[in-house]
């Protein structure tokens, strides 16, 4: 007891010297320190937290430690009295010896698991059966009042099968003025399609696969849904999605239309224009999958500094902790360390904190770190937080979300995601001009880029949100070699044993970037204003109703 006592007393005169010691900060210098970054990457990362997944000792190891760091420095537990917020996940391993009958015509396609079609339930149940349900074309299947679309318009498709295409009518004609051109909406995101499905009332959709609107090929679509599949598990069992979702590739569902006596590239084609209306098949579909179920419990790790007196009101940054664990099958290396991902991005929270707590200017609004799970397994985390905030979505003004910190040194520029879509990117350009950097918007805006990080989550819900993923133009060797080893990263370490911490790193881009995304959020927390979407954008109706509240 006594020993205890008398090192909180050490540790008691080591804060205040600590304190002390930051008054340099004070002076206009931000603490945010490479060598403490690093340091906290390199024990994320290490070979002990094994790899980072949920629902594995790794996990308790990070979340631990991530709560430590938070406590530490002096942040309130951001649920109650605790740092963590529980987060209901369910694995699901559907058999690969499903069939998927359809009859078409008077043809009958027995489609094998794997090349032929991919079907998973989301429903926590042992088995899921759909037989003999009629089979409805539905162009896009999206319902945007927006862009003034509705692909359900005038059919009833309750215990139907609804088939679709990937993306969106604005990609498909490259038209500016339908929906967003090029660029991906929310609509074209699978996820989007299967919602919707289910809020229609359909038993089951497919997604016809086609490489070009989905950004990837076919490979993907198989390797991304074989073996177990984690997603949030409802009270209600996740009753409430269709009973089936699943993927076909373009080819078969064109001799599929054809046997229905339809022209697949006239559909298609059609379903991009404004006088498109849902076309029954001379079909019927029918599938049983077999399920295999565990269910585990992860955790989202949150803290928060009070404002000094909007204290009500929140801007959020956050990252993701977990990464893809370990392979007990692999030779060799078995860890999948994860240090770029997202490893920097976790310990770039600590640093943020650290800003904020000694920086001169204190935050008027609070701010909360939110360090989430299982973004790996489909921003699972991000997105059981968007459905159960801790404090009201109405209150929070915005979310900054980091995944991947710069690792080679300063840019010139900074790129983010979601920049364009609100308000916040005045709040960009003033902390970058003070930086003297340029900001790019998302490179390939069609590949939905947008929609598969963590902000994202937030974004759904409303709240306006950006991602900051690091610069390109690299100051002392140039935007090409900067480039050839971000596409070096994507091809040998990305989701890799490999994506371990290395002394050639230069974390000097990563202190810039954090410095900016500090300015950001300090700004916005010195406000009044809540800076909602643009005008057109899909979310800002759901921003306007809440804030009506
Ligand atoms: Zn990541």
């Amino acid at each position: 007891m006594k020993k205890i006592l008398w090192v909180m007393f050490a540790v008691a005169i080591a804060l205040t010297v600590a304190i002390y010691f930051k008054a340099p900060s004070r002076n206009g210098t931000i603490n945010i320190s490479a060598d403490r970054l690093v340091k906290n990457i390199k024990i994320l990362a290490s070979d002990e937290f094994e790899g980072r997944a949920p629902g594995t000792p790794g996990e308790e190891k990070t979340t631990q430690f991530l709560k430590e760091q938070f406590k530490k420095l002096g942040l309130k537990p951001g649920n109650g009295d605790s740092y963590f917020q529980g987060v209901k996940m369910v694995e699901i391993t559907t058999s690969p010896d499903a069939v998927m009958k359809i009859v078409s015509g008077d043809k009958v396609f027995n489609l094998k698991y794997g090349p032929e079609f991919m079907g998973w339930t989301l429903r926590v149940r042992d088995q899921v059966s759909v037989t003999d349900s009629d089979m409805v074309f539905v162009g896009y299947g999206i319902v945007a009042p927006e862009y003034g679309w509705n692909d359900y318009d005038g059919i009833d498709v309750h215990g139907k099968t609804v088939v679709m295409m990937v993306n969106d009518p604005g990609f498909a004609t490259q038209d500016p003025k339908l929906f967003t051109g090029n660029a991906m909406t929310y609509y074209g995101r699978w996820t989007y399609k299967y919602e919707e499905a289910a809020r229609q009332g359909a038993a089951a959709v497919i997604i016809i696969h086609e490489t070009k609107p989905a950004a990837y090929p076919w490979a993907v679509v198989q390797g991304s849904w074989t073996g177990p599949q984690f997603n949030l598990e409802s009270d209600d069992g996740n009753m409430s999605r269709v009973k089936v979702e699943s993927w076909i590739p373009g080819a078969k569902m064109a001799e599929i239309f054809a046997a229905s006596g339809l022209d697949y590239n006239k559909l298609t084609a059609e379903a991009a224009t404004r006088d498109f209306k849902a076309v029954p098949l001379k079909a019927k579909m029918s599938v049983s999958l077999k399920n295999s179920i565990r269910h585990v419990v992860s955790k989202n790790v949150v803290a928060v500094l009070p404002g000094t007196d909007r204290l009500d009101e929140y801007i959020i940054h956050m990252a993701h902790w977990d990464h893809l664990g370990r392979n007990p099958a692999l030779k060799g290396d078995q860890i999948f360390n994860g240090a770029a991902d997202n490893a920097t991005g976790a310990a770039g929270l600590i640093e943020l904190a650290n800003a904020y707590l000694s920086g001169a200017q204190k935050p008027r609004r609070s701010i909360m770190f939110m360090a989430v799970t299982a973004e790996e397994q489909g921003l699972l985390g991000s997105a059981y937080y968007g459905r159960h905030p801790l404090v009201p979505l109405n209150k929070t003004v915005a979310a900054i979300n980091m995944d991947v910190l710069n690792t080679y040194g300063k840019t010139r520029d900074v790129t983010i995601i979601g920049y364009g879509n609100s308000a916040l990117d005045d709040y960009v350009d003033r902390a970058a001009k003070q930086q003297k950097r340029s900001v790019n918007p998302d490179p390939e805006p069609e590949k939905g880029g947008f929609y598969r990080s963590d902000h994202f989550s937030l974004s759904k819900e409303g709240v306006p949100a950006l991602y900051f993923d690091g610069g390109v133009d690299n100051i002392a060797h140039g935007r090409k070699w900067m480039l050839d080893q971000i596409a070096d990263y994507t091809a040998n370490r990305y989701h890799k044993p490999s994506d371990e911490y290395s002394d050639s790193w230069d974390m000097s881009g990563a202190v810039e970037d954090l410095e900016l995304i500090y300015k950001v959020g300090l700004q916005l927390s010195l406000g009044d204003s809540f800076p909602n979407w643009r005008d057109g954008n899909e979310f800002k109706a759901k921003r306007d109703a809440m804030m009506k509240k």
